[in-house]
């Protein structure tokens, strides 16, 4: 069995449309794939629609959230897997938090142009066929010329962390997000918690106040972690009796994450299985 848990389509960042990414999925071998936009689910329906023939599709979402430490809010991805999509109170904060990524976007847009930057907002959109996001002003700052790359856009001197042209998320914090997931019958697993170049990460003590607070897992194997984070998150993994998974966080086919570089072995997979009551996984 191969098992991807963490995958995005053009419903948030990634680059494939749900057809195309559980097709892709299939071709690579995948037995089991779970599809997690950022803050949205609204790709499930047209990729459980397209699965091939014996592919599995686990439904998630990817919530973006935050924790203070100290007198800092540190910015943090829970996933959720086999969540109950129609629990009010869980989909009304991810459609907030949409809703607010698209004000955001345009905020970003307007700072740029101000500053003698000229980025189109209808392009943005164009570029965003779903939940909005800081990639999709960044290639629309690539094609104006503004930047080489959009791994240049995200820099402190544009719109990554600091930027003069970065505009926050709202988000809730991760103790109301792990609430929100177990209310709805879900179970969460802590992206990429030590992915260090993404910037600053939480330390141990947050994670074990996550475990009392129900989350149920971490992503140790994540293209973003090197050999030393993968080490420590195994540890407190096992300490903690935390779910252990493996994911490429796949945007896309030129991306350099490809589908399946990284996966989640059987027993963790049937040990999230077994902690979700919210909804089951679709084969096709
Ligand atoms: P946002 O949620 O709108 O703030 O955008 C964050 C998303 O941008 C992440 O989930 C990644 O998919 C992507 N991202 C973050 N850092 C970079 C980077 N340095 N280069 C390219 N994409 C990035
Ligand atoms: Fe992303
Ligand atoms: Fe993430
Ligand atoms: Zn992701």
């Amino acid at each position: 069995m191969l098992i991807d848990l963490h995958t995005h389509s053009t419903a948030s960042d990634g680059l494939d449309d749900p057809e195309d990414l559980v097709r892709r999925a299939g071709a690579a071998g995948l037995t089991v794939v779970a599809l997690t936009d950022h803050d949205t689910t609204a790709g499930l329906g047209r990729a459980g629609a397209a699965l091939p023939a014996g592919l599995t599709l686990v439904p998630g979402a990817e919530i973006s959230c935050y924790v203070d430490v100290g007198d800092r809010q540190i910015s943090l991805h829970v996933l959720a897997y086999l969540f109950d999509r129609a629990e009010p109170a869980f989909a009304r904060v991810r459609a907030e938090i949409r809703d607010h990524r698209a004000t955001r976007a345009r905020r970003m847009v307007e700072l740029l142009a101000a500053d003698g930057h000229p980025v189109r907002w209808e392009r943005v959109r164009q570029l965003a066929a779903g939940a909005v996001g800081r990639p999709h002003v960044a290639a629309a700052m690539v094609e104006a010329g503004l930047v080489p790359t959009v791994g240049a856009a995200f820099s402190r001197a544009w719109i990554g962390a600091g930027g003069p042209y970065h505009v926050g998320k709202l988000q809730p914090d991760v103790w109301r997000t792990l609430a929100l997931i177990r209310g709805a019958g879900g179970v969460s697993v802590f992206a990429h918690p030590f992915a260090s170049r993404r910037g600053a990460v939480v330390g141990a003590d947050v994670i074990v106040r996550m475990a009392a607070a129900g989350l149920g897992g971490l992503e140790v194997d994540h293209p973003d972690h090197d050999p030393d984070e993968r080490r420590r998150l195994r540890a407190l993994a096992a300490e903690l009796d935390l779910v252990m998974t493996g994911s490429s966080d796949y945007h896309g086919a030129s991306k350099p994450q490809g589908l399946g570089a990284e996966t989640t072995s059987p027993q963790a997979y049937d040990r999230l299985l077994a902690a979700a009551t919210g909804a089951i996984p679709v084969t096709g």
